[in-house]
């Protein structure tokens, strides 16, 4: 039995200094004011199980998933405490101990984690069974019939949130290699597709592409691409995410690319990491040590590449705000990029959203687990972005996204678009009338 915590290098455990400088950018300790509630309070819980003086326990498994993984701690850190593997190795332990187990969650993790988010083609035949019930009108009916009351009250309330899926996913919308026709070809890079992004945002994903095009990248998009490992990774299910970060290394031929890029938060700040993940896998460290050096962001790459601006006038001005999914500028301390490229757009205005780093509450399933923290944070950020009188707020995470707009629509603002900062980009080539 493996103890996850105690292999961890003790370097990592024993880093925080106690200094508290974590605590006033910690959305669960601002909540309760509670130490145990902090990331300072939640490294001691998990050093002391390392130590051998803390028995894994119920109690110890609920705080690790009362954290939200929003990370605005390690951004806030002075002394650099590796607080995402600490993470991710405290909630593997709670699994592996089973102090949280009980026939519901163990029947919905293997669903989720084993079953569907493995399976590439299972989960797009669910996305297109879910747009057909959707579409179709049986889901207005089986909310009018009222048969839905006869869920847990958890779920009832979920349910209206469902996202709606797209009628058409990524691999119908961009070949499998695309080549910029009016421009040179300068790089060859990979595009990854998400899960949950290619079944409800995959025009994000076609947005991207062009982008790319635009820029002098020849896009090369796998067919029937698998999950990234993040929602593994994030909610203890470390075998399972080295699963499938095993796939990605062998389905890609990394020499071939200058880059592999994500558009989502989330995933990114996963993608960059199975060097670590998978470090002590002879047949994969080296090679993932090579990816983590060409998994971009795509708001990075393109200002490393000096993407081309936009040209033209805007016929009116756009009011924009940005709000920064934690997984980029906590997880992968990007923060200026998307605003240069926002800045670039010709009649955009960015009107700055107060406290833009702020987790909106999504953190991958915690609006799931947790969903009363997660609403207070939810109606914290709508009521800043409503603030700002912007028309359309930027958003560079599916996650967060769905988080936002259904806060929007609850609070009576569904007319304020969502958009990631790719689509805006993506909209002003298109306005030059060019390719
Ligand atoms: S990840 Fe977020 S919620 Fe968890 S300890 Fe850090 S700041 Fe707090
Ligand atoms: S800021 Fe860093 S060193 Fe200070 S208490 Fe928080 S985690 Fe520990």
């Amino acid at each position: 039995m493996s103890s996850y915590l105690k292999d961890l290098d003790y370097s990592v455990v024993q880093q925080c200094m106690h200094c508290g400088m974590c605590l006033p950018t910690c959305p669960t300790y601002r909540e309760t004011g509670m130490e145990k509630n902090s990331p300072r309070g939640r490294i001691a819980l998990m050093r002391a199980v390392a130590d051998d003086e803390l028995e894994v326990t119920k109690a110890f498994g609920e705080e690790m998933y009362y954290c939200l993984g929003c990370l605005a701690c390690t951004t806030a850190c002075p002394a650099g405490v590796n607080y995402p593997e600490l993470f991710e190795m405290a909630r593997a332990e709670v699994e592996e101990a089973g102090v949280l187990d009980h026939p519901q969650r163990r029947f919905w993790r293997w669903l989720s984690l084993q079953l569907i988010f493995t399976r590439p083609r299972l989960l797009r035949l669910i996305g297109r069974m879910l747009r057909l019930y959707q579409v179709s009108g049986m889901e207005s009916l089986v909310r009018k019939s009222g048969v839905l009351c006869i869920l847990p009250k958890s779920l009832r309330e979920l349910e209206p949130t469902t996202p709606k899926i797209r009628p058409a996913f990524s691999d119908e919308l961009i070949d499998e290699v695309e080549r910029p026709e009016k421009r040179e070809t300068k790089y060859r890079v990979g595009l990854l597709t998400g899960c949950v992004q290619d079944l409800i945002l995959a025009d994000v994903n076609r947005d991207t592409a062009d982008v790319l095009l635009q820029n002098g990248c020849e896009v090369v998009t796998l067919r029937n691409q698998s999950c990234c490992g993040s929602l593994h990774g994030h909610n203890g299910a470390v075998e399972l995410a080295k699963q499938m970060a095993r796939r990605h290394l062998d389905a890609w031929d990394l020499d071939s690319l200058d880059a592999i890029i994500s558009n989502a938060a989330g995933c990114g700040s996963h993608l960059k990491h199975y060097g670590p993940l998978l470090k002590d896998d002879e047949a994969y460290a080296e090679r993932a040590r090579q990816w983590d050096v060409k998994a971009k962001d795509i708001n990075e790459w393109l200002v490393e590449i000096d993407f081309r601006k936009p040209e033209g006038e805007a016929k009116e001005a756009m009011q924009v705000t940005y709000h920064e999914a934690c997984h980029l500028c906590h997880g992968q301390q990007i923060t200026q990029q998307p605003r240069s490229i926002l800045n670039s757009i010709p009649g955009l205005e960015l009107n700055e959203l107060k406290d833009s780093t702020l987790c909106c509450g999504s953190a991958g399933i915690y609006n799931i687990t947790q969903p009363e923290q997660a609403g207070k944070l939810q109606d914290e950020k709508v009521a800043n972005i409503v603030d700002t009188c912007a028309t359309v707020t930027a958003v560079a995470n599916p996650g967060c996204h769905l988080q936002i707009e259904n806060g929007l629509k609850d609070c009576g603002a569904s007319e304020v678009r969502v958009a990631h900062p790719i689509t805006l980009l993506a909209e002003a080539y298109r306005a030059e009338g060019g390719d």
